[in-house]
């Protein structure tokens, strides 16, 4: 069945009215060009509500100055068709200035867990990622919101913002979506040149020889110098690899084992783009990758 195609909050608000008396709701934030991973996400809200509302916004606040905002890839025919197939129900697809107008400044302001990883190389990213997701979070209500494990970093604020605001929302958790070579999805792997798009696999790669590394009973710092010299290897530009605290996204205490699970995440450019990629050691499976 085509989703119902949602363009203003009156819209939504309507659709919403009208599905509360009978269902339960899932949301599945996105920003557009949807690729299997963000099926499967829209296959997980399935799993927990009657009707899936998918969102189609590239959020200009989470863009810096020099950022791709302006080149993100737009496809929208084509997300209806992929909002579809997975089974959504309706797609929220509002203008910029439905989401702000003119005058709005309110702000989300991330805490102690966006001071590190993309929140460091990204100053400012993850206010706008909060301010955005907890517009639609109000004006959803009630629900259970899908997010991948792929921004692991993202995950973390959002779960800390609907419990520090007390939000009525379910937060579901997906585990990453890879290509069969072992590449996470990603909207940006379009950017990626043939030749880029093989060296990018240096990524999934390194994480596949650091989980060995970690059975094998490796210390994380050991594993952060592996998968640095593997990319540096593979002349991947970095900008972070790092073991942190799953939870608090911290630096894990030197002097003891860490007490919780551990966090190996990357970010890396390949040419102009950049890649981000994770692992919780101990937890994940190793990745699946071409050799
Ligand atoms: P985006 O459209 O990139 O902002 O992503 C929308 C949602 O899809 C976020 O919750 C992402 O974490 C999730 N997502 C994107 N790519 C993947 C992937 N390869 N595996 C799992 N979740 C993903």
């Amino acid at each position: 069945m085509n989703p119902t195609v949602l363009s203003t909050k009156a819209e939504l608000r309507q659709y919403l009215e009208q599905s509360a008396k009978r269902r339960r709701l899932s949301v599945v934030p996105t920003m557009g060009a949807l690729h299997r991973g963000h099926q499967s996400l829209i296959g997980a809200g399935r799993e927990h509500a009657d009707e899936v509302l998918v969102t189609v916004f590239v959020n200009p606040t989470q863009f810096g100055p020099g950022e791709d905002f302006d080149r993100y890839p737009r496809t929208w025919e084509r997300d209806l068709e992929r909002c579809e197939e997975a089974g959504a129900t309706a797609v929220f697809r509002p203008s910029k200035h439905e989401m702000y107008p003119a005058g709005e400044e309110t702000r989300v302001v991330v805490g102690a867990l966006g001071s590190r990883l993309c929140g460091a190389s990204r100053p400012g990213h993850f206010t706008g990622v909060l301010t955005i997701v907890a517009k639609l979070m109000h004006l959803c209500g009630p629900s259970s919101f899908v997010f991948g494990r792929k921004d692991f970093q993202q995950l973390r604020v959002i779960q800390r913002m609907v419990a520090d605001l007390f939000l009525p929302i379910n937060i579901v958790e997906h585990p990453i979506v890879r290509e069969g070579d072992g590449l996470a999805l990603s909207s940006r792997n379009a950017y990626l040149s043939a030749e880029q798009r093989i060296q990018a696999l240096a990524i999934p790669r390194a994480l596949a020889l650091s989980h060995r590394a970690h059975a094998e009973g490796r210390a994380p710092e050991e594993l952060v110098s592996l998968v640095r010299s593997r990319l540096q290897d593979a002349r991947l530009e970095l900008d972070y690899v790092e073991a942190l605290d799953a939870e608090s996204l911290q630096p894990l205490s030197t002097e003891e084992q860490p007490k919780g699970h551990v966090l190996l995440a990357v970010a890396a450019f390949c040419g102009r783009t950049r890649l981000i990629d994770n692992l919780v050691l101990g937890v994940d499976a190793a990745p699946t990758v071409a050799e």
